[in-house]
C-alpha cells in the first residue's frame, strides 16, 4: 500500500503540473489576442484621425477655390468698371465687387479656421503614429515571448499527459475512482496524517484509524474532508521506535 501512496503522489504531482499547462494553453492565447486587440484599436483611433484630416484638406480647398473663384470675379469687374458708361450702372457694379470682397474676407477667415484646425490634427497624427509604433513594437516583442512559452508548453502537454497514463497503469484500479473524486472535489488527493490529526483539514483522528494510516494496509479517507491520509517516512519509524 506505501508504494500505491508514492504512485498517487506522483500521480497527484502530474495532475498539478498539468493543470498549470492547461491553465497556460489557455491563458497564453488570450494574453496574445488581447496584445494584438490593443494594437488593432490603436491602429483605428489612428486611421480616423486621418480619415478626418483628408475631411478637413477637402473643406480647406473647396474655401480655397473659392476665393480664388471670387478674386477672379472681383479682377473682371474691376476691368469692367473702366468701361462702364453710366454712372448707376458703375455704382451697381461696385457694389457687387465690395459685397465679393467682404464675401471672400469672410472665406478667408474660415479658412484660417481650417487650416488651424488641419495644423492641430497632423500634431496629434504625428503623436499618435509615434505613439503606435512604440506600442507595436512592445507588443509584438510580448507576443513573441507568449508565443515561445506557449510552444513550450504545447510541447510538454503530451508527455505530460502520456506520464500521467503511465502512472494510472501502476496505480490498483479500485484506487482511481476514489483519487478522481477527491481530485475534482479538492484539487488535491492526499494529506499527511501527524500527531492523530489530519494536516489537510487540521481535524483530528480517531485513534484506531491512525493506527491504521501507519500501518497502511488500506486505503484511509478523511472522515472530514475525505482526502486519502497517509504517514511520512520519518513519522512511520517514529512510530517503530515507539
Ligand atoms: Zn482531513
Amino acid at each position: 500500500m506505501r508504494e500505491q501512496i508514492s504512485v498517487l503522489e506522483a500521480l497527484q504531482q502530474i495532475d498539478m503540473e498539468l493543470n498549470e499547462l492547461e491553465t497556460h494553453l489557455k491563458e497564453y492565447p488570450d494574453k496574445i489576442s488581447a496584445l494584438e486587440d490593443e494594437i488593432r484599436s490603436s491602429k483605428e483611433i489612428l486611421e480616423n484621425l486621418i480619415s478626418q484630416k483628408d475631411e478637413f484638406i477637402k473643406v480647406r480647398s473647396g474655401f480655397e477655390n473659392e476665393i480664388s473663384q471670387n478674386q477672379e470675379n472681383i479682377k473682371k469687374s474691376e476691368e469692367k468698371l473702366f468701361e462702364i458708361k453710366t454712372h448707376k450702372e458703375y455704382q451697381a457694379l461696385q457694389k457687387e465687387i465690395t459685397e465679393t470682397k467682404r464675401l471672400n474676407a469672410e472665406l478667408e477667415d474660415k479658412l484660417l479656421v481650417e487650416m488651424e484646425k488641419i495644423e492641430n490634427l497632423e500634431a496629434e497624427i504625428n503623436q499618435k503614429t509615434e505613439q503606435l509604433e512604440k506600442k507595436e513594437s512592445e507588443n509584438r516583442e510580448k507576443i513573441d515571448e507568449y508565443q515561445l512559452e506557449l510552444d513550450e508548453v504545447k510541447v510538454a502537454y503530451e508527455p505530460k499527459k502520456h506520464e500521467k497514463e503511465e502512472k494510472i497503469q501502476a496505480l490498483d484500479p479500485e484506487i482511481l475512482p476514489i483519487y478522481e473524486k477527491i481530485m475534482k472535489k479538492n484539487g488535491e488527493v492526499l494529506a499527511v496524517a501527524k500527531n492523530e490529526m489530519c494536516t489537510g483539514c487540521y481535524m483530528n483522528i480517531p485513534a484506531q484509524m491512525f493506527n491504521e494510516i501507519l500501518t497502511l494496509t488500506r486505503i484511509i479517507q478523511c472522515p472530514n474532508c475525505q482526502k486519502i491520509l497517509y504517514c511520512k517516512e520519518e513519522s512511520n519509524s517514529e512510530a517503530k521506535t515507539a
